[in-house]
């Protein structure tokens, strides 16, 4: 059945039943994370109870813009995409690679070995879990694995949450990235609400998801469940606010002189911001430190942006020296080379970098403006 992987056990429990999830996550030691509203946003943090859950709450998402409103319903999943990604929790902003210590001519380096608290990651929407796979190939490469990711991702129990409320700025359904998970998880959970009813369509994707959900009271899914599932899916894939074709960019986007670049050039701050929330953005950079004495030094990888003109300094200064030059390294990274590099696309269609880019650069607005070839000021049609 299209948008349901209804390969594992499927059940269908109360408000009650998914707090029991909730309980049982926690009584293995599991620190659960999940959406939660702090700040005047919906983002994601650990907490004791679906109680702690969004209910009734949804998001207003356009071009540089995001509100919480009311939904009017006890709903618990009637949101979008929450306004941080989850990829903090498994490459952290800021991550202690080597600490040195001199004493009396004597040399002490210290590697300290990556933390890896046991979590479940609750509400997980799909686009975002094509996101953490997209990364499971940037830091599980077995040439290059990184071990503070790989320590962290080791173990991480999957609860995902179909979207039956897109956004505006979301675009999951035409990157066939959503809106309801497929694959990667050890439970999946669609909210069944309304005329009066308000139960969970679960599906375990795992053993150990099959093994948690039969401790769990809950009934046997009907047909019918299953059919108002598939119709909230369809729903849901037919309302995204936007669009946007997952394979190559039209080859005019190669054009380096097209006017367009100009154009969100001139709009683009180099802010940085949407790389930050990006849920597959994974640059970085490497600072290192002393203490005033000399005696102690310490090296960390911190998260960095190829809109930072610092990203692209060799010897001699930065290879890319304009915004319009680092607007264009990114849009077609993602869009372009990363086929290259993963064999998918870099963006998985969430729609925060549309969200929180304070001037509203839409890249499925730039990508389809770059698709109609233009008479370019300068030299014309030499991709680089
Ligand atoms: S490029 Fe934008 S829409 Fe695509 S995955 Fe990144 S933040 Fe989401
Ligand atoms: S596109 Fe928007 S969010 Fe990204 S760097 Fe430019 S101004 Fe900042």
């Amino acid at each position: 059945m299209e948008g349901l992987n209804t390969v594992g056990l499927v059940e269908v429990l109360t408000l009650d039943g998914l707090d029991d999830v909730v309980r049982v996550l926690r009584d293995q030691g599991r620190k659960v994370i999940g959406p939660i509203v702090r700040d005047g946003v919906i983002t994601h943090d650990e907490f004791d109870s679906v109680s702690e859950l969004p209910h009734g709450w949804t998001e207003d998402q356009d071009g540089g813009r995001y509100r919480l409103v009311p939904t009017g319903t006890d709903e618990v999943f009637g949101f979008s995409s929450p306004s941080t990604s989850w990829k903090r929790y498994l490459y952290p902003e800021r991550t202690l690679l080597i600490r040195a210590r001199r004493d009396n001519g004597t040399v002490e380096v210290v590697q300290p070995q990556p933390d890896a608290p046991a979590v479940a990651f609750f509400g997980i929407r799909s686009c975002d879990l094509v996101a953490l796979g997209i990364l499971d190939r940037v830091f599980l490469d077995r040439e290059a694995t990184d071990p503070t990711y790989a320590a962290r991702r080791s173990d991480v129990f999957i609860v995902a949450a179909a979207c039956n409320r897109p956004g505006k700025t979301c675009f999951c359904a035409s990157m066939d990235t959503g809106p309801t998970p497929r694959s990667g998880f050890d439970l999946s959970v669609r909210e069944l609400h309304g005329d009066g009813r308000h139960e969970f369509l679960v599906e375990a994707g795992s053993e150990r998801g099959t093994e948690l959900l039969a401790t769990i009271a809950s009934r046997r899914a009907t047909t019918a469940d299953l059919d108002t599932a598939q119709a909230l899916h369809g729903r849901a894939a037919a309302s995204m606010g936007r669009r946007m074709d997952p394979q190559d960019p039209p080859l005019a986007a190669l054009d380096p002189d097209h006017p367009r670049w100009d154009d969100v050039a001139n709009r683009c701050l180099a802010c940085g911001n949407c790389t930050m929330v990006c849920p597959t953005c994974f640059c970085n950079a490497t600072e290192d430190s002393t203490n005033l004495t000399g005696t102690e030094a310490e090296r960390w990888r911190v998260w960095d942006s190829c809109f930072s003109i610092d990203f692209s300094h060799l010897h001699g200064g930065s290879v890319r020296s304009t915004v319009k030059s680092r607007y264009r390294q990114w849009l077609l990274h993602k869009l372009v080379t990363w086929h290259d590099q993963f064999d998918v696309s870099g963006c998985v269609g969430c729609g925060r970098c549309i969200t929180w880019c304070p001037v509203g650069i839409d890249l499925t607005a730039e990508i389809t403006a770059l698709a109609t070839p233009q008479q370019s000021a300068g030299r014309k049609g030499v991709p680089s």
